[in-house]
C-alpha cells in the first residue's frame, strides 16, 4: 500500500500515526510529492481509516491481478457444513487410493461412526513412476461415491486430465487438484467449467503467487470456490517427505482471510506426525485437515507409509470433532 501525501503534509506526522496504528512505512520522497510505502507485514488496517488521517491524499494498494480471488469469502458453506478459521474443522479422510468396492465402504462406515462427513480416496492417482498403482479410474469413482451415499459422506477426489473433469465432477461435491497439476492450466479451466467448487493443492514447488493465480484460473472459469491445500513444498531435507508451509497457511488464513486446509499426511509423509501437525495447521489458521486413513496401512496400494490406522486415527478424530460427532 502507497500512501500518498498532501504538499502541505507534515511527512513525520503522518509517519507517526501510522506506525502507531501498527504500520512500517518508508519515505519515498519525489520532486514534488511525498510518499510511504506500507510493508505487507504491517497490521490490516482499513484503508478508508488510514485516507481520513490529517495530511493524507490518496490511499494506493497495489493491484494483485486476482479480482476473484480477492473476492471470495472467508467462510464457506458445504452440504450444510460451515468451512471457516476458527469453525468446528473441516475433517476429509479415507485411504490414498480407492482400493476396492468392499474396502471403500469399509472405511466409509469406519469414518462415519467417528464423526467424519467428508470421505477422500483417488480413483485417479498421480504416481511418480509409472509402475505404481494409478487407481482403479472410473469404477473407483463410482464406488467412491456410492460408499459416500450409503454412510452420509460428502466426496473429494482428484481429477488428473481436462478430459476426466466432467466424469468426477459428477461423482464428486469437491474436485481435487492435485499438486502436480497445480499449474496444468487446461484443467484449471475444465475444472472450473464443471462449476464446483475446488480443492487445490499446492504445487510442490510452487510460490504462494502461484498458487493464488493457479486459483484465479479456476475461478475465472466457472468454478463456485476454491479451497487451498498446503500439503508440504520440496526441502532440503528427506526426513520428512516435503516441508508443511505453515507460514504460507497462516499468510492466507489471516491476511488473504482465504479457505485453507492442510494435508499432513502428504506433507509429512509419516503417520507419527499427522496428529501433532494437524494442531499446527488448525493453530496456523487452517480450517480443516486432509488424513490418509486405512485401515491396514502396512498393506495399502500406495501411501501406506502415511495413513493412519484405526488406533490412531480414532483417538484424533476424537480430539478434531469431539465425542458428540460421533454416531
Ligand atoms: C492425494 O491427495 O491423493 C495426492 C495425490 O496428493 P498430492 O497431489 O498432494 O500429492
Ligand atoms: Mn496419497
Amino acid at each position: 500500500m502507497i500512501v500518498v501525501l498532501r504538499p502541505e503534509a507534515e511527512p513525520a506526522g503522518v509517519e507517526r500515526a501510522l506506525v502507531e496504528r501498527g504500520l512500517w512505512v518508508r519515505r519515498l520522497r519525489g520532486a514534488s510529492q511525498t510518499q510511504l510505502e506500507v510493508a505487507p507485514h504491517s497490521a490490516a488496517v482499513d484503508p478508508r481509516e488510514i485516507a481520513s488521517i490529517a495530511g493524507v491524499a490518496d490511499v494506493l494498494s497495489v493491484e494483485l491481478g486476482l479480482p476473484r480471488v480477492t473476492g471470495l469469502p472467508a467462510r464457506l458453506t458445504l452440504r450444510g457444513q460451515a468451512i471457516a478459521r476458527g469453525q468446528a474443522p473441516w475433517v476429509i479422510a479415507g485411504p490414498c487410493s480407492v482400493e476396492s468396492e468392499a474396502h471403500i465402504h469399509r472405511l466409509a462406515e469406519w469414518l462415519a461412526g467417528r464423526g467424519v462427513r467428508w470421505l477422500r480416496g483417488g480413483a485417479f492417482k498421480p504416481r511418480t513412476s509409472p509402475y505404481a498403482f494409478a487407481g482403479h479410474g472410473t469404477e473407483a469413482l463410482a464406488w467412491l461415491a456410492d460408499a459416500g451415499r450409503a454412510h452420509g459422506l460428502g466426496i473429494v477426489t482428484e481429477a488428473m486430465s481436462p478430459e476426466q473433469a466432467e466424469l468426477v465432477a459428477a461423482h464428486a461435491d469437491v474436485l481435487q487438484i492435485g499438486s502436480r497439476n497445480m499449474q496444468n492450466f487446461p484443467l484449471l479451466r475444465a475444472a472450473g467449467a464443471t462449476r464446483k467448487p475446488v480443492l487445490l493443492k499446492r504445487g510442490l514447488a510452487s510460490t504462494v503467487e502461484e498458487w493464488l493465480l493457479a486459483a484465479e484460473h479456476c475461478l475465472a472459469h466457472g468454478a463456485e470456490a476454491v479451497v487451498f491445500c498446503e500439503r508440504g513444498i520440496r526441502s532440503f531435507d528427506p526426513s520428512t517427505r516435503n516441508l508443511v508451509d505453515l507460514g504460507a497457511v497462516a499468510l492466507l488464513a489471516h491476511v488473504h482471510e482465504l479457505v485453507v486446509v492442510v494435508d499432513p499426511s502428504h506433507g509429512a509423509g509419516r503417520r507419527d506426525l499427522i496428529a501433532p501437525l494437524s494442531r499446527a495447521a488448525l493453530a496456523a489458521g487452517a480450517a480443516g485437515v486432509m488424513l490418509e486413513v486405512h485401515d491396514a496401512p502396512g498393506h495399502a496400494l500406495s501411501d501406506g507409509s502415511q495413513a493412519l490406522p484405526p488406533s490412531l486415527a480414532a483417538p484424533l478424530l476424537l480430539e478434531l470433532l469431539g465425542p458428540e460427532a460421533a454416531a
